[in-house]
């Protein structure tokens, strides 16, 4: 018997499936040589949708102690998205005439690659990072204070009793990770100055749904956010979403700019009515919409399953490119294995010369391509195609060809 769900926001039962995705091991538990005789255990992969809120979730089957403690933290990013960084720092500065007498907070502020940008424009910073190791790369290497404890209510009051506001609170890529949304947006609201501003980005549910992007579907993001259910959480919260920025980063994000609901020097900003239009008329207010979702991730299956086994029955050797979680979600939704899907390769030497989990693929330095020469290479990570076929250019000379899955089954040309 099926255990009974309740929405992670709104705490209706939940009983609309988004994406069934079947079983999957967490997919950051890459596996060692060592690892291969042993099992690995799998935990249903299946999002619901709210008829209530229309909260895009994962139910609470697992328990978050088992992500995060296998959870990997980067502690270094990349050059694109330190620029993107230092934009949004650049911006804030000048549209809310920041001085040294504010206050900036980063929850989830990693080493401080963002804080340090607003440190050396001389405001006062502080980072919330739960993760030890990167909360201690903050201090040292950057010197940016951070509080090495998980956020919430709890954490917001001692801050608060200690006289700690922020006049900017900010939270990137972090709400689809917190596992209690209202003890999450509950303490932001407790910690932001009466005239605050906190902003948020996350991957936007209509970029998902429209772009099939179905594998950024795993067991660490909890919840997937259309900006029509962030209003509501937010204003359950006393707070007001009044402006929103869509950003091309994670394959289409939004921006929002909260503030309190009592505070009336921010005027509520026509983009955010137009967002919600655009969403409607997407059918984003309607379950039945989301009903639909899991025929288009099935046809991705067939398509590429088929793919693989006429390449397979022409001889042909494909390979993948990348081993991001995503592609986690991707090759155990489809069931594939090292027979359709012979190795993967990936630049970080923390994941070379180990296993996918739950296919077991082989995992080896990029360089492995030149010697193996594979008909196809199937690039896991979409959203970073372009640089990933710029970079592979030089599989053209045996004939090698690229291939994607999202947002739908195509050879690249
Ligand atoms: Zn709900």
């Amino acid at each position: 018997m099926q255990g009974v769900y309740r929405c992670r926001f709104c705490e209706k039962i939940l009983n609309h499936t988004f994406a069934d995705l079947g079983t999957s091991p967490l997919s950051n538990a890459y596996l060692t040589e060592a690892d291969l005789s042993q099992g690995e255990i799998f935990y249903p992969l299946k999002a619901e949708v709210c008829s209530s809120c229309l909260l895009v979730q994962l139910p609470k089957f697992v328990a978050p102690e088992s992500i995060f403690s296998d959870y990997l933290y980067f502690s270094s990013y990349s050059d694109s998205w330190l620029a993107h960084s230092k934009r949004y720092v650049e911006m804030m500065l000048a549209r809310f005439k920041l001085k040294s007498s504010h206050t900036v907070i980063e929850i989830a502020s990693n080493d401080g690659y963002l804080l340090q940008y607003f440190k050396a424009a001389g405001i006062p910073v502080l980072g919330v990072e739960p993760a030890t190791n990167v909360a201690a790369v903050a201090v040292k290497e950057k010197g940016i204070p951070t509080r090495n404890v998980f956020f919430g209510v709890e954490t917001a009051k001692e801050m608060h009793a200690e006289g700690i506001r922020a006049d900017v609170l900010l939270a990137n890529n972090v709400l689809a990770h917190v596992p209690d949304l209202n003890d999450f947006v509950g303490g932001m609201k407790i910690i932001l100055a009466e005239q605050g501003v906190l902003t948020i980005e996350f991957p936007h549910l209509l970029k998902l749904m429209n772009e099939n992007q179905f594998d950024t579907i795993y067991h660490e993001h909890f919840s997937y956010f259309s900006l029509y259910t962030l209003c509501k959480v937010f204003a359950h919260h006393g707070l007001t979403i009044f402006d929103v920025e869509e950003i091309p980063v994670h394959g289409g994000s939004l921006r929002i700019f909260v503030k309190h609901q009592q505070d009336q020097a921010k005027p509520v900003m026509d983009r955010v009515q137009d967002i919600l239009a655009k969403e409607k008329a997407e059918g984003l207010q309607d379950v039945q919409t989301y009903n639909e979702f899991s025929k288009k991730t099935q046809k991705i299956k067939y398509d590429l399953l088929q793919f693989l086994l006429k390449a397979k029955q022409e001889g042909k050797m494909v390979a993948g490119y990348g081993a991001p979680a995503k592609g986690n979600t991707l090759l155990n939704y489809c069931g594939l294995h090292g027979d359709l899907l012979a190795f993967t390769v990936d630049r970080s030497p923390h994941k070379q010369n180990h296993y996918l989990p739950g296919s077991r693929i082989p995992i080896f330095h990029p360089d492995h391509i030149k010697k193996a020469k594979p008909d196809y290479v199937l690039i896991l990570p979409w959203n970073l195609k372009d640089e990933i076929v710029e970079q592979m250019a030089y599989i053209k000379e045996w004939g090698g060809q690229f291939l994607v899955a999202v947002p739908s089954v195509q050879v690249v040309q």
